[in-house]
């Protein structure tokens, strides 16, 4: 499942669209020891997880049983097309495509 987040939190993260994978489907490839953490200030529950080599987006691969991954990350020829927008009130008027 793919989920496009507008709220700001998202957007200052540096990502905002997600691919959402069931946690026993993931793997990692290589690079996990490489995977710098922001812990959230609760009521907040996400990290903002990121490569602490090149400093890509990664989304949090680490918490729930549903990881949420930066789409931002994912090399190309993978094919993806959002099932949800959420938070699109939050959208500043930048961001939104004109009419
Ligand atoms: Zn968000």
């Amino acid at each position: 499942m793919v989920g496009v987040c507008h709220c700001s939190r998202c957007r200052k993260a540096g990502s905002s669209v997600y691919a959402y994978v069931r946690a026993e489907a993931f793997f990692w490839v290589a690079g996990r020891d490489l995977v710098a953490r922001y812990a959230p200030t609760p009521p907040l529950r996400f990290n903002r997880c990121f490569c602490a080599r090149c400093g890509t987006a990664l989304g949090d691969p680490f918490s729930g049983r549903v990881l949420a991954i930066a789409a931002s990350c994912l090399d190309d020829g993978v094919r993806l097309t959002p099932d949800f927008h959420e938070y699109v009130a939050d959208s500043p008027s930048w961001r939104r495509p004109e009419a």
